[in-house]
């Protein structure tokens, strides 16, 4: 018995969904019902386990359905990034070579066959429920593809138990639990959407409300509304500073919110303490697409303020270790890779072994690719992405420790920092800023952050930009900044 049989046996009229932008509302013997029909409704169309069912949409219930119908044939899962463009979704679509494509309006610009969603409650209604024999929670039944913030995506295969640990861990976190109402406005083809934020709440017997699109000022009134009563949320730590950046913004009207999650992307202490000081209990939390939960901060404001800035300790039955060049584990306080080891773990990428073969060391660690330390207490920080350190006059320089100074600096609004040639030390830092009030010079950063960092590490030029480059998780593309300083010099 999954889950969500489970909830339909127990607590079959308790409200299990409620899908906000096509106005479907589905208790938990509703939800059971349509995905044992949507699994025979995939059978009927001849695809057969260990076959690929993709998926192009905006977030809606029909997605969560067709996943656990397909987790209970033993087919796999995979939605897609619709806000890539069309030659990258041909190109994962060519990589997954899925049996059948289920999609809204977004894929008829694609000029290929696909199903479509709108019709699949009614079509799947007319079939008899599929009485399936359980499938070992071993077998993939979701794959997801990295965000591509450091080359091109690739498939992450996960399975029930993979997906089960991470949604449990990530409950755990926020206190997700049987009276939650939990909204999803994140996209569903990441990890921090059909993952944990579908997933913890309806194992756990909670209310899952579906938002298909993050419209800050709407969010807000959702927060508030005390007939929604919402009070779970993740957003990545972009959204979250534009939410708190809108008039409407009145952190009162928020009583109902028990988490505020965030995470994907490094979240400085110093935002963090913005709302500590609203008192908004906000849950920083790290993870990934191929290990899901990895880190969170425990749910208590105390805790949230005298650790700020880190991604708080390991989840349950998750390992993790700081490594040095040579793989060898590194004492408390000392800076290295982190590795990651646990149930939560992808078991490979998709026709890719030679990358899950690189990915992972002999013993099953995952080399996540993010530096990182431990403190005295067992609290993690994550110090920078490993591709993104540069070193000047002989040192390493990790640019997030310099962007968590300079949010600070009055009228900057958002900072990045890359390495960049210089003849003198090899390379420099670059700040890129964006700013509604004036041009900052490198003279005037160099004085805000003389004693606050060594002399090495104080960037050496400044540009100004209109909007730093992220992709659709908010994640932000050093590699676009790289390419634009370089054009920029041309
Ligand atoms: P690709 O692997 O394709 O280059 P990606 O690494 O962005 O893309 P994801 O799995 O979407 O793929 O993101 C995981 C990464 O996001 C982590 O390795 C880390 O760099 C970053 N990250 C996640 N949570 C946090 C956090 N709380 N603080 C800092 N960084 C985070």
């Amino acid at each position: 018995m999954d889950y969500v049989k489970y909830n339909a046996t127990v607590r079959p009229t308790k409200l299990a969904i409620r899908d906000l932008a096509h106005n479907l509302v589905l208790s938990y013997s509703e939800f059971e019902d349509l995905v044992a029909r949507c699994a025979t409704f995939l059978l009927d169309r001849g695809v057969v386990a260990g076959e690929r069912v993709a998926c192009l949409s905006r977030n809606r219930a029909e997605m969560i359905i067709l996943h656990l119908a397909c987790a209970r044939t033993g087919m796999i899962f995979v939605p897609l990034n619709w806000r890539l463009s069309e030659a990258e979704i041909y190109g994962l679509l060519d990589d997954c070579q899925p049996r059948l494509l289920v999609a809204d309006q977004l894929a008829k610009a694609l000029g290929i066959e696909y199903f479509n969603i709108d019709e699949l409650l009614e079509q799947a209604s007319a079939l008899s429920p599929y009485q399936s024999e359980p499938v070992s929670i071993d077998t993939p039944s979701l794959m997801l593809y990295t965000s591509g913030t450091t080359g091109r995506p690739k498939g992450a295969m996960l399975t029930e138990r993979n997906i089960g640990e991470t949604a449990l861990n990530f409950a755990l976190l926020g206190q997700v639990s049987i009276g939650s109402v939990f909204l999803c406005e994140s996209p569903m083809f990441h990890v921090i959407g059909l993952v944990t934020s579908v997933r913890a709440p309806i194992m756990l017997g909670g209310t899952l409300l579906i938002s298909d699109a993050f419209v800050p000022e709407r969010t807000l009134e959702r927060l508030g509304d005390p007939t929604l009563g919402v009070s779970h949320y993740f957003c990545v730590p972009q959204m979250a500073l534009s939410l708190r950046t809108q008039h409407a913004y009145d952190p009162s009207q928020l009583k109902y919110l028990k988490a505020l999650f965030t995470g994907g992307a490094p979240h400085s202490a110093a935002r963090i303490m913005e709302w500590v000081h609203d008192g908004i209990p906000i849950v920083d939390g790290y993870g990934s697409t191929e290990c899901g939960t990895v880190f969170g901060m425990p749910l208590d404001l105390d805790i949230i303020a005298a650790k700020a800035g880190s991604v708080g300790v390991p989840t349950p039955r998750v390992q993790a270790r700081i490594v040095g060049p040579t793989g060898i584990p590194l004492a408390t306080g000392e800076s290295g890779e982190l590795q990651i080891r646990g149930p939560n773990m992808t078991v490979g990428y998709w026709g890719r072994d030679e990358d899950y073969r690189e990915a992972v060391t002999e013993d099953g660690w995952f080399r996540s690719g993010d530096i990182a330390r431990i403190d005295k207490d067992g609290y993690f920080y994550i110090v920078d992405r490993k591709k993104d350190m540069f070193i000047s006059g002989g040192e390493n320089v990790y640019p997030a420790e310099i962007e968590a100074l300079l949010v600070r600096y009055p009228g900057i609004k958002e900072v990045a920092v890359i390495g960049i040639p210089d003849e003198k030390w090899g390379e420099v830092g670059c700040v890129f800023y964006v700013s509604d009030t004036s041009e900052v010079t490198a003279v005037e950063l160099s004085e805000f952050l003389s004693g606050k960092l060594a002399r090495y590490k104080i960037p050496k030029v400044t540009q100004r930009i209109a909007e730093l480059p992220r992709n659709s998780a908010g994640k932000l593309l050093k590699s676009s900044l790289r390419l634009q300083y370089r054009d920029n010099k041309e």
